[in-house]
């Protein structure tokens, strides 16, 4: 039932009828006397300001509320005025019971009898915080459009500049006064005017178009690149216009196209010194071939029959040749691995392992070595060249043990759409500070007299991994052995 608390001096049937509508308003109906004492306080002026009718009713109006900002004489002095004028209307901050501020649009009359005294007031207080909100909202909007680093502009659906912040102005070089009601077509170079018409019926069409790169041509003629996204704008279901926004990317272009040259540069070059490292290489082994034959021949020849000098400067010489003769091999395996015809099928790895393991048993029956691995994948590569991954980073695990005899384990994980293999060893690791270094041609950290080998090994491993569009690392610190590990895309 309707709990009214507006006063009226009869009782009659019209007035109850008004009573029934006033309480149910969607506005705060509020009177007071002339003392200010509240006298009638409806239903909505219950759900605004959280005060029940019976617990206000005969109180002073500036004690209820009244917001600490503005003080309460604010309210007394907008009576004064009221008392001056007739009427007050107005945006107000009110108290609700819990302290906190609710806005509100006020119509004020002072009520007045035949000779002009003033029996009281009557107030229409009306919530406003939505509003408010939507105002500040808007307000917020505006300043974070207008302090944009992006050029953000209106459309209407003719193509008309409706609206332009201020990166728009440094971006086009068009101020704001010029552009608006200008086409967005005069933003466009003129290869491009069909490309703006296109976009224009597309999003009128109500479509969006993002991160659409284009060229664009500013108001002194000079083209920028431009990301741009232009969004609909759509009211009680009709496109009414579009908003774009527009970033520069002339200078990540530059950028991109400078990296693409140096990709390509270093792709050329890359191929040369291929090219000549294997030309090199090859070419290289016959004279040498001939050199160290006939140094064997003069060794075998010449030994003891000239003096013991002329025999070792034979010995260093004939070392010298097969020393060289490793290195050019060498270099020629590194170069071959690039002109090899790429060739990726699906290869078990297990076999692999097991093919390795085979062709190593001597050396690890040599050093009583331990070789062991876990389930390894299928993965698609060039079998070939994996076997020679696998047998480089094992013979490595077991040449560079420690004093216990060598243990090498081949594990392998999935992180998404990659496989990682480690092979791990127990050896004399490595210090962080070489852990790139190591992967390059040639590149060694001990004597031939301490661990053999030329230094070719790992470069070989990255080269053929890199192939495969995988990468490959060492994990190690000095004493505490080594993990190799290097990534193939999962078949
Ligand atoms: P090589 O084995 O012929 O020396 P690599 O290219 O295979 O050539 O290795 C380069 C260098 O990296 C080695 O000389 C060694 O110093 C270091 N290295 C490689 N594998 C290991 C390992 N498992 N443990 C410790 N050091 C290693």
């Amino acid at each position: 039932m309707v709990q009214t608390s507006i006063c009226f001096s009869q009782n009659d049937d019209r007035l109850s009828y008004q009573a029934y509508l006033l309480d149910h308003i969607n506005d705060a109906l509020i009177a007071c006397d002339n003392d200010l004492r509240l006298t009638a306080w409806n239903h909505a002026a219950e759900t605004t300001y959280g005060w029940e009718a019976g617990e206000v009713l005969g109180k002073p109006v500036d004690e209820v509320l009244a917001y600490p900002d503005p003080a309460p004489h604010d309210i007394r002095q907008m009576y004064d005025q009221l008392l001056a004028n007739g009427q007050f209307f107005g945006e107000m901050i009110h108290s609700r019971k819990d302290g906190t501020p609710v806005f509100i649009e006020s119509r004020t009359i002072a009520l007045k009898d035949a000779d002009g005294n003033c029996n009281g007031f009557v107030s229409v207080n009306r919530n406003i915080a939505e509003r408010i909100l939507a105002q500040q909202a808007q307000a917020q909007l505006a300043a974070i459009v207008q302090s944009s680093d992006d050029a953000i502009f209106g459309n209407s659906t003719e193509g008309l500049i409706t609206s332009w912040n201020k990166a728009a102005e440094r971006m086009y070089g068009y101020s704001e006064a010029e552009i608006l009601g200008l086409r967005s077509h005069v933003l466009a170079p003129p290869d491009r005017q069909e490309e703006v018409d296109r976009t224009l019926e597309k999003v009128n069409r109500g479509e969006s178009i993002e991160h659409f790169e284009t060229v664009r041509e500013r108001k002194d003629g000079r083209k920028i690149n431009v990301s741009l996204t232009i969004s609909p704008i759509v009211e009680e279901g009709r496109v009414t216009g579009s908003a774009v926004i527009a970033r520069d990317i002339t200078l990540q272009k530059l950028a991109e196209q400078k990296l693409l040259k140096t990709a390509e540069d270093l792709a050329r070059s890359n191929a040369e010194l291929e090219q000549f490292a294997y030309i090199a290489s090859h070419d290289l082994q016959e004279p040498l071939r001939m050199v160290t034959n006939y140094l064997q021949l003069i060794e075998r020849r010449y030994k003891n029959r000239l003096d013991a000098d002329a025999d070792d400067f034979i010995a260093f010489a004939v070392d010298g040749a097969a020393r060289m003769q490793h290195l050019i091999n060498d270099l020629l395996s590194y170069s071959r691995v690039g002109r090899r015809e790429s060739r990726f099928n699906p290869v078990d790895l297990n076999r692999v392992y097991t093919q390795v393991v085979s062709n190593l048993s001597v050396a690890i029956q040599e050093k009583k070595g331990e070789v062991t691995c876990d389930p390894l994948p299928t993965i698609l590569g060039d079998e070939l060249q994996l076997a020679q991954v696998f047998q480089n980073l094992i013979a490595n695990g077991l040449k560079f043990h420690a004093q216990d005899a060598p243990r090498v384990h081949v594990s392998a994980f999935r992180k998404g759409d990659y496989w990682t293999l480690v092979v791990k060893d127990h050896g004399i690791g490595i210090d962080p500070e070489h852990h790139e270094r190591i992967f390059g041609i040639f590149q060694r950290l001990h004597g031939v007299n301490e661990y053999p080998g030329t230094g070719i090994g790992l470069a070989i491993c990255k080269k053929i991994i890199e192939r495969h569009h995988g990468k490959i690392w060492v994990e190690s610190q000095p004493n505490d052995g080594a993990s190799f590990h290097f990534t193939l895309l999962a078949l």
